[in-house]
């Protein structure tokens, strides 16, 4: 058989061929609106490439982004893959040391920001002595605009040809726990994650799909979308606002079949449609994938009721990030409505390409069995799946090259993976693990709680015992003794928090997830009664 490297420049050519008049759209902060297609894409990456050679950029150099999501932001992705280099993709949520920190670590030598964050750059530029040069997505001031830069060139270019287990992409993880570590992707890794993203259990992606990414090209690659769209031809939509009312008049005009996001855009995106719309969710969009937080079963169940397809994954920056996917099981057909759910509001099953195991959270060695209750650490392996970080010394595998995920689940019968928690959230009490996230799923069921979080805090006689921070809803009363009869109705009576701490907001990260770190280190000394 012939040698075709698995080389991510193969998706946009192919998406440039085959389906070259597919367009892009893009909906910019201001209201103003831009559309292209495949063909413009790969025109523009191939100038850019071209530009990024005159700056000196080199095979092997990175490029950062600091932007929102829309086709100038994919353009540069092809464009600073196909100069050989590795794109870098920034969160401007991140706190300054972090961004310092990361930027400092990538060695980056260019970035490519929206005029939206432009103060972080002004702020940073001192502290980010590598970055030779600044380009403005967006805007002719503070920087050179990224339209003026590639003017002068023709786009007739070569990409740059490589080995294919050359890395294309560098991804950092948010550091919930000391400092953020890169996740290196490389051609060959990237390429197959998009082929099985585009397979019908995973996005289930083709040239008729219109696609809107509401998850940022920042998260965790957009899940992968930027390369699976171009091997799919889909058609890509996108919003550099995640409002509600633009989601859907996005969604509503541009026909939008299936869409991406953590749960929280869909809660938005649901509120909206309940206070505008009837409650009525735009007809057209088929298939709801979710992933980053579990997607709470009360939400899944009013889309599946709506008749949409909701494919809940489960994955991190660490696995591409596909792990597994919401896919439906083979007796589906079988199954009544509400066991449907309940496998919908579960993380699903691996696809292709990955194997999942659970094993002892106290002996790694004892690998569990699949039986649906018995929890333990998730680990996976995979070609996509990181074996090292980038720049360490060891590698981040164990034996077998299994890769600890920092998340516990049960493994059902069927493959269906569960995840309880995180390994450093679970809450240990007298030797027995309590789960932090069953605990909120739980609170979160009384009518007056707005937000939960249970993290275990030391105890003298138990060790740890867990301790419920919440936030009420507007206008809504509850006390402590209220909360845990409650929650003594549905969990085990030595589950229940022994307090409720009750505040006004609790703490989250910078891709909008609780931050328990901080929520421990505020209540390290709470004095039990
Ligand atoms: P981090 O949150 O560490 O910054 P990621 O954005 O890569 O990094 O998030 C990965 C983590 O998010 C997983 O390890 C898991 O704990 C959580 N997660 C992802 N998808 C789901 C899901 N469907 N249900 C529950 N938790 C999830």
């Amino acid at each position: 058989m012939q040698d075709w490297k698995l080389r991510v420049t193969h998706l946009i050519d192919h998406a440039a061929r085959e389906h070259g008049a597919r367009e892009i759209v893009s909906r910019w902060a201001d209201g103003s609106e831009t559309r292209t297609n495949w063909a413009g894409i790969r025109h523009d990456a191939l100038r850019m490439t071209q530009a990024l050679r005159k700056l000196g950029i080199q095979p092997g150099d990175r490029i950062a982004t600091l932007a929102m999501n829309h086709h100038r932001h994919l353009v540069s992705w092809y464009g600073a893959v196909g100069v050989g280099g590795i794109l870098h993709t920034l969160n401007p949520r991140l706190f300054d040391d972090q961004l310092e920190y990361i930027v400092n670590h990538a060695e980056d030598r260019v970035m490519l920001f929206d005029r939206q964050w432009a103060p972080i750059v002004e702020r940073m530029k001192a502290r980010w002595p590598t970055v030779e040069h600044y380009i403005c997505f967006d805007s002719s001031e503070p920087a050179l605009h990224f339209e003026e830069w590639i003017s002068g060139e023709d786009g007739q270019a070569e990409w740059h040809d490589g080995d294919e287990r050359d890395p294309c992409m560098l991804c950092y993880t948010s550091g919930t726990t000391g400092n953020p570590k890169g996740v290196l992707y490389e051609h060959r890794s990237t390429m197959l994650h998009a082929l099985s993203a585009i397979s019908p259990p995973v996005f289930g992606m083709d040239c008729r799909s219109v696609m809107l990414p509401i998850v940022p090209m920042f998260h965790a690659a957009s899940w992968g979308l930027p390369w699976a769209g171009a091997a799919a031809g889909a058609k890509f939509v996108y919003s550099a606002v995640n409002d509600g009312a633009v989601l859907c008049e996005l969604m509503n005009r541009e026909k939008v079949t299936c869409s991406a996001g953590v749960p929280t855009v869909w809660l938005a995106l649901l509120q909206h449609v309940d206070a505008h719309n009837g409650g009525e969710i735009p007809p057209s969009l088929q298939t709801i994938v979710t992933g980053g937080s579990a997607m709470p079963r009360a939400m899944i169940e009013r889309f599946m009721r709506a008749g949409r397809r909701v494919a809940h994954a489960w994955g991190m920056t660490e696995t591409s990030p596909i792990g597994t996917t919401g896919a439906e099981t083979w007796n589906w057909d079988e199954l009544s409505f509400d066991e449907q759910v309940t496998v919908k509001a579960m993380q699903g099953r691996p696809p292709f390409g990955v194997e999942i195991r659970c094993v002892d959270l106290d002996d790694p060695e004892k690998v569990l069995p699949r039986d649906g209750v018995t929890a333990g650490a998730l680990q996976v392996r995979g070609p996509w799946i990181v074996k090292r970080y980038f720049k360490a010394e060891k590698d981040a595998v164990v034996a077998g090259q299994w890769f600890d995920t920092g998340d516990v689940g049960v493994i059902h019968g069927d493959g269906t993976l569960q995840l309880t928690d995180r390994t450093k959230d679970v809450i240990k009490s007298g030797g027995e693990w309590i789960s932090s996230v069953e605990l909120e799923n739980a609170a979160i069921g009384h009518p007056a709680v707005s937000e939960a979080a249970a993290i275990g805090v030391y105890h003298p006689k138990w060790d740890e015992r867990p301790l419920l921070v919440v936030v009420k809803k507007p206008g809504m009363e509850c006390n402590q003794e209220e909360i845990r009869s409650f929650l003594g109705g549905v969990v085990a009576k030595w589950w229940v928090p022994d307090a409720v701490v009750f505040v006004d907001e609790i703490p989250h990260t910078g891709t909008g997830k609780i931050s328990k770190k901080d929520l421990r280190d505020q209540f390290r000394d709470f004095a039990w009664d």
